[in-house]
């Protein structure tokens, strides 16, 4: 188990990606936490999806976190 050390919850992953304190409940408060560098690109995949899934409540906020370090991690952001 590895312990956060900010908000003092509990992963089983080291490092695991998580919101410290309290989750955003929608997709755009989500974005606006991300880099202003990756922002737009979440925007544009976030259109691209709402396109197929009309009803915004079917977007799984953990996707579009997959999505943002597929950003980091491809060199769209630094
Ligand atoms: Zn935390």
């Amino acid at each position: 188990m590895w312990k956060c050390p900010k908000c003092g919850r509990e992963f089983k992953n080291t490092n695991q990606d998580h919101f410290c304190g309290e989750p955003p409940k929608t997709i755009d408060a989500y974005i606006s936490e991300q880099p202003d560098s990756i922002q737009p690109l979440l925007h544009q995949v976030r259109s691209t999806i709402h396109t197929a899934l009309p009803d915004e409540k079917a977007l799984p906020l953990p996707l579009i976190a997959e999505i943002a370090k597929w950003c980091y991690e491809t060199g769209n952001y630094h």
